[in-house]
C-alpha cells in the first residue's frame, strides 16, 4: 500500500477534536472506531431519531445487494469512493465471493479509513484490491492511482454510498460524478445512495440536517429530482430510483428491525452505454 497525499485539503493526521462522517457512521453500526466528538453528535442525532441505527445497516445491506447485482451482470472492476471504516463484509468481499477475481479500489478521505486499510486490503489471491486516500473531489487523483489496478476500458461499477450528501453543489457534487462518469467504458454501471428529505416529516430532516451542521459538517438531503441528475445521460436499471430497502431485496437478507423504518436513502443502479 502506497500512502498518497492527493486530497485537496485532506488533513495530515487524525484530528479527533471534532465529528467526522465516517466515524459517526462507524458510531451508529456500534463499531469502535469514533471518538467523543463522533459519539457526542450520534447521541444527539439518534436522540432525535432513534432509528439511524437500523437506517444506517439498511443502507449497507443495499451496497451488497446492489454489488452482488453488478457482479451478476459480469461486472468485474469496482471503484468505490467514500467507503469508510471496514465493516464485515465490505465490497470486495462481497464481489469477490461471486467472482473470486474481481478487482476494487476503494477511496476515502478520512485518514482513519486509511489507518484501517490493511483490513479493505485483504483480496483472494486471484483478485486485487488497493486503496487511495483522497477527497472525492479530487477526481483526476483518484481516477490516476485506480487506473494501476483498474482497466478503464472495461466496464467499472463506480459506488458512491452514502457519500454524495457530505458534499454540497458549491462544493462540486455533480461536477465530480461528471468527471468520473466520463472516465468510465460502455457497459459501467453507476450505484449511489443518498439520504433524502422525501420519507420524513419536512421538521425531521431540517432538525437532522442543522445538527450536522452544528457539527461543523455538511449534510444536503437531496429530493428525488436533485438525486436524478446524478445519472444523467445513463440508462436506469429496474426498479429504478427507490428507498433503500425496496431495491432488489430478493439479493438479501432484511436487516433486523427494519420493517417499521423507512431508510431515508434514495437509491439508485445505472448503466453507461
Ligand atoms: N460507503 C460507506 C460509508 C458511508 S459514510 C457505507 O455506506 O457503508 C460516508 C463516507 O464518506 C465516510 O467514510 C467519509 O469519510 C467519506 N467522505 C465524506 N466526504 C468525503 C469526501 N469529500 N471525499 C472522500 N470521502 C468522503
Amino acid at each position: 500500500m502506497e500512502q498518497q497525499d492527493t486530497g485537496l485539503d485532506t488533513p495530515a493526521r487524525i484530528d479527533t477534536g471534532k465529528p467526522h462522517p465516517a466515524r459517526m457512521y462507524d458510531w451508529f453500526l456500534g463499531g469502535k472506531d469514533n471518538y467523543p466528538a463522533d459519539e457526542e453528535l450520534g447521541r444527539q442525532l439518534v436522540g432525535f431519531a432513534p432509528d439511524i441505527p437500523v437506517m444506517a445497516r439498511m443502507n449497507r445491506a443495499f451496497m451488497h445487494r446492489a454489488t452482488r447485482w453488478v457482479a451478476g451482470q459480469g461486472v468485474r472492476q469496482f471503484l468505490d469512493i467514500g467507503t469508510g471504516i471496514p465493516t464485515e463484509p465490505n465490497l470486495h468481499q462481497v464481489a469477490q465471493e461471486i467472482a473470486p477475481d474481481a478487482r476494487v479500489v476503494y477511496c476515502d478521505n478520512d485518514p482513519i479509513v486509511l489507518a484501517h486499510s490493511e483490513a479493505l486490503l485483504r483480496g483472494t489471491s486471484e483478485g486485487g484490491v488497493d486503496y487511495v486516500q483522497a477527497d472525492a473531489r479530487d477526481t483526476a487523483a483518484i481516477l490516476e492511482h485506480a487506473r494501476r489496478t483498474l482497466d478503464f476500458d472495461r466496464p467499472i461499477a463506480l459506488s458512491l454510498i452514502a457519500l454524495l450528501h457530505f458534499i454540497s453543489n458549491e462544493d462540486g457534487a455533480y461536477e465530480l460524478v461528471e468527471h468520473l462518469k466520463e472516465a468510465l467504458a460502455p457497459g459501467s454501471y453507476l450505484i449511489i445512495s443518498h439520504l433524502t428529505p422525501d420519507f420524513h416529516p419536512e421538521e425531521a430532516s431540517r432538525k437532522v440536517t442543522d445538527l450536522y451542521k452544528a457539527g461543523g459538517l455538511t449534510m444536503d438531503m437531496r429530493s428525488r429530482e436533485r438525486f436524478a441528475r446524478f445519472f444523467e445521460g445513463l440508462e436506469p436499471v429496474a426498479p429504478g430510483i427507490v428507498a433503500a430497502e425496496d431495491w432488489h431485496p430478493e439479493l438479501g437478507e432484511p436487516v433486523p428491525g427494519q420493517e417499521d423504518v423507512r431508510s431515508g436513502a434514495y437509491v439508485a443502479v445505472a448503466r453507461k452505454n
